[in-house]
């Protein structure tokens, strides 16, 4: 499969590599500011935010500690449902920590506020989120969600670590897919 086969499986792009990019730079900027003097620990919510927590970090010019979750969501369809297991646990202790959940795209939100209360157990010194996509449901989640990139619609996308059956993940913009692809 070559890129433009990749490209001919996409209807709509709803935002290019370079839109993407910028946004994250802003986010970046805003978390530099607000973490000054703090020790940082990012965690990435595995796989989607592979891409998300990349960029980020190398967009920062301070240190910073990343660490990983794997969590799945049991969901009905495209849905999650908020149940949810824990597939690989972090590695690092995050009592006393500033933490900030770096996700891909909140939709209900149900994940995220499971590991939310997760993760508050822990006793972190702070806990704050940073998604680089959202949807409109997340509006109704009760957590508060601090850095916010990019408004998507309420549509499949697909791209920037998103995938579809575990493809087109490794796409540098956010688009849905031609029907094409789902019949
Ligand atoms: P939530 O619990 O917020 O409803 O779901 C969040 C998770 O569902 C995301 O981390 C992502 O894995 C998946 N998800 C939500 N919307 C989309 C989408 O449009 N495309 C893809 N590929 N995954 C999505």
């Amino acid at each position: 499969m070559d890129a433009a086969d990749i490209e001919k499986d996409l209807a709509q792009i709803h935002f290019t590599e370079e839109q993407i990019q910028a946004k994250l730079k802003e986010l970046a900027a805003r978390i530099e500011q607000d973490y000054e003097g703090k020790d940082l620990l990012i965690i990435g919510v595995l796989r989607g935010a592979v891409m998300v927590m990349a960029d980020l970090a190398r967009s920062f010019s301070r240190h910073v500690e990343m660490d990983w979750m794997a969590i799945s969501s049991y969901g009905s369809g495209t849905k999650s449902s908020g149940v949810v297991r824990i597939q690989k646990d972090l590695d690092t202790d995050i009592t006393n920590r500033h933490v900030l959940i770096v996700e891909d795209i909140i939709d209900t939100g149900l994940t995220l506020t499971w590991l939310v209360s997760n993760l508050q157990s822990r006793k972190p010194a702070s806990l704050e989120i940073c998604t680089a996509f959202r949807k409109p449901d997340a509006a109704k989640m009760s957590v508060p969600v601090k850095y916010v990139g990019l408004e998507l619609p309420d549509e499949f996308v697909v791209g920037y670590g998103l995938d579809y059956a575990e493809k087109y993940r490794n796409l540098r913009c956010v688009a849905t897919l031609a029907p094409h692809v789902y019949s």
